[in-house]
């Protein structure tokens, strides 16, 4: 399986570490503010 996920937000277009963390987690792949501003939280 090809593994490559690069740490850029899909909402602000900025990298950040915490991007590909809240892609497993969350499946969004958003950055901690973004996510943060968007009320996304775990079910
Ligand atoms: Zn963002």
């Amino acid at each position: 399986m090809d593994k490559e996920i690069d740490n850029f937000c899909e909402e602000c277009e900025k990298e950040y570490e915490s991007v590909s963390q809240n892609l497993i987690i969350y499946g969004f792949k958003i950055c901690e503010s973004c996510r943060l501003s968007k009320n996304i939280f775990p079910i």
